[in-house]
């Protein structure tokens, strides 16, 4: 069997294509225009390049950009006034805050201080709960992203085996979450986890979020699978010349391509999907502020 490749990119482009069109409306209809914050501590190389292009596509989509770049050596209590003045902030719908923060503050001190409704990552405590108890949140990117490919494909997803390999608070756990709430029988495997490749073997829907270049193998997976590769990892490449590098998965594509009925690649698959799901939770959350009606499929 050759699996069926999952286009994330292409995906991600027609969900950004709705949000714009739907932020049009909203500037044409109402004279608002959505606003995204997003706050980088510090000058962590990764985060400098993942908050530059959030800011792109947020402007691409019509929307209302505001960057605040903070050294690294703020305090917590200065970011915290920050956070407050953005939520108060009529002009901001969505606010940001880049991970990871340096060592000296408090993460969750600080998510938590971000208005709930504004809480576009989904990572609040509040949206958190609510995510689980089945009400309205924000939801987090990533795994939001994950779920409308899975839709997408699938249709109605309830009654299928759902393996979903880590339990992040930010991938693996809200993923959980939200293919049981479309009544998968969800697993959450993890690294402490006995016999993984016999639990993965059940699976109907395989997410692997770990952080482990190419960890599942082809002979894990049960024929005709849909497997969603969250990981993004950097390894060796020394075929393109002596210091290159490339990103993989943490499934062996090749290997499990073999066998699944479906797979994302890296890169190209999930990765374009979290920054169009950010966007499509900055449209939500306005929406809900202003109490107009949501734009369908963009959330859950
Ligand atoms: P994390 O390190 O917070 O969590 C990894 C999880 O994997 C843990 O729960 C751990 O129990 C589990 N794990 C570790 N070793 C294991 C093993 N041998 N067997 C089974 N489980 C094991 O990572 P994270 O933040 O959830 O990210 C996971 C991966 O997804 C990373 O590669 C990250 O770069 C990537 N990621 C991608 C996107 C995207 O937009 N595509 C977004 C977030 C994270």
């Amino acid at each position: 069997m050759s699996a069926k490749i999952i286009d994330g990119k292409a995906f991600a482009a027609r969900i950004r294509g709705r949000v714009t069109e739907h932020v049009a409306n909203l500037k044409a209809g109402h004279g608002i225009t959505p606003g995204l914050a997003v706050v980088l501590v510090g000058e962590d190389p990764a985060s400098q390049v993942y908050v530059r292009s959030k800011g792109r596509h947020t402007v691409e989509a019509g929307m209302n950009s505001y960057e605040h770049r903070l050294p690294a050596d703020t305090s917590e209590a200065e970011l915290l006034a920050l956070l407050d003045r953005l939520n108060a902030d009529p002009a901001v719908h969505g606010i940001l805050v880049q991970l990871p923060l340096p060592d000296h503050m408090n993460e969750s001190s600080v998510i938590n201080a971000i208005r709930p409704e504004k809480d576009v990552d989904g990572f609040h405590i509040l949206n958190v709960g609510r995510l689980a108890t089945g009400q309205k949140a924000m939801v987090p990117c990533t795994p939001l992203g994950c779920l409308m490919m899975l839709r997408d494909l699938h249709g109605e997803l309830s009654g299928r085996e759902a393996v979903v390999i880590g339990r992040s608070n930010i991938v693996g756990k809200p993923m959980a979450q939200l293919l049981l709430g479309d009544s998968c029988t969800v697993t959450i495997a993890h690294s402490r986890t006995r016999d993984l490749p016999a639990v993965v073997r059940r699976a109907d829907i395989v997410v692997a979020a770990v952080g482990r270049p190419q960890m599942v193998r082809g002979e894990w997976i049960r024929p005709g699978a849909t497997v969603i590769d969250v990981g993004i990892n950097r390894i060796p490449a020394p075929e393109r010349g002596s210091g290159k590098t490339r990103l993989v998965g943490d499934v062996d594509f090749e290997g499990v391509a073999g066998v699944a009925g479906a797979i994302t690649p890296v890169p190209g698959g999930v990765g374009p999907m979290t920054i169009a799901c950010l966007l499509a939770n900055t449209l939500t959350a306005c929406c809900r502020i202003h109490g107009l009606a949501e734009p369908e499929g963009l959330t859950v």
